[in-house]
């Protein structure tokens, strides 16, 4: 396999000489925001949303990125371009940056901007064809009053412990209610529930993360015809769905087939969710950034 290259604060060095420094306030206090956006077909989906989602966070945290939206874009054509990549994942990283121990973000001078472009590790196939069984956890979102889970911030330590919880439960992945016991979406997703012709997501202001997967497919279904809704829902809401998925970037859309061992639907993915996943994908590949594709080797 050919070096990979990071883009790493204005150069694009060797990804084993991709370093910042232990100083830097996203290690030592998760003072950050990210960013994951998926290449397919050598086209970036959605990038110019993914971008504004980054800056958004980066106000909302007083963290002031050095380079304008169209930079930033130009800085990740040029990273997938460098790694030839045409199916992958990109992680984009923006660190308050190296500054002294204290908690003051006064003491780091710049961001450290990472941006990291590789083959994704996928899931895997099966789980499309199965549908995966997930638990509830105990871990609560964190309450959009204390930080907004539209920051998406470097401090994920919540929705680790949702993926410990879950992994020790033996399930890949779990949803977290909110303060309230609403579903407000999975560790690292976002989640749907189908009931008759109602497509039903829970409302950013119940904690889900305003997900770009999450926006596409309530787009796609209005298209479709089902009624979706942006509406709280309970545990109980999920049992007695016909069909329930999850959908982010790396997972786009996750057939669930079974939660807290209530079997949904007849256990099999759903017809509605089936399709979805293929207008999902036909959309991935024809509404991305095409202006990167020709230049992609
Ligand atoms: N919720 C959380 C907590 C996430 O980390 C993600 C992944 N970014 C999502 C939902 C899904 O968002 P997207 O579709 O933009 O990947």
């Amino acid at each position: 396999m050919s070096e990979q290259w990071i883009y790493l604060n204005g150069k694009f060095v060797p990804k084993q000489e991709a370093k910042v420094s232990v100083y830097d306030h996203g290690y030592l206090y998760g003072d950050g925001i990210f960013e994951g956006i998926r290449v397919y077909s050598g086209n970036v989906f959605r990038l110019k949303e993914h971008l504004v989602r980054l800056y958004e966070s980066a106000k909302s945290i007083l963290l002031d990125i050095p380079y304008s939206l169209a930079e930033m874009t130009e800085i990740v054509a040029e990273t997938i371009r460098r790694n030839h990549l045409s199916d992958g994942y990109i992680r984009l990283v923006v660190s308050r940056g190296e500054g002294n121990l204290g908690l003051d973000p006064a003491s780091c001078l710049r961001p450290n901007i990472v941006v990291i472009a590789e083959q994704l590790a996928l899931f895997p196939a099966e789980y499309y064809k199965t549908g995966i069984p997930i638990i509830t956890v105990a871990t609560r979102r964190n309450r959009p009053d204390v930080l907004s889970p539209q920051v998406k911030s470097l401090n994920y330590l919540n929705n680790i412990l949702v993926r410990i919880e879950a992994k020790l439960a033996g399930v890949q992945e779990a949803l977290m209610l909110n303060e309230q016991g609403y579903v407000a979406e999975g560790s690292g997703d976002n989640v749907f529930i189908i009931k008759g012709n109602r497509l039903i997501t829970p409302p950013s202001s119940a904690g889900a993360l305003e997900g770009i997967t999450r926006n596409a497919i309530m787009e796609i279904g209005a298209a479709l015809g089902y009624d979706v809704r942006e509406e709280l829902f309970t545990r109980h809401d999920v049992y007695v769905a016909d069909e329930v998925f999850l959908t982010g970037t790396a997972a786009e859309v996750m057939p669930v087939t079974k939660v807290d061992g209530r079997v949904i639907g007849d256990g099999a993915p759903g017809v509605h969710t089936n399709r979805l996943l293929a207008e999902f994908r036909a959309l991935v590949v024809k509404d991305g950034e095409k202006i990167y594709a020709d230049k992609v080797s």
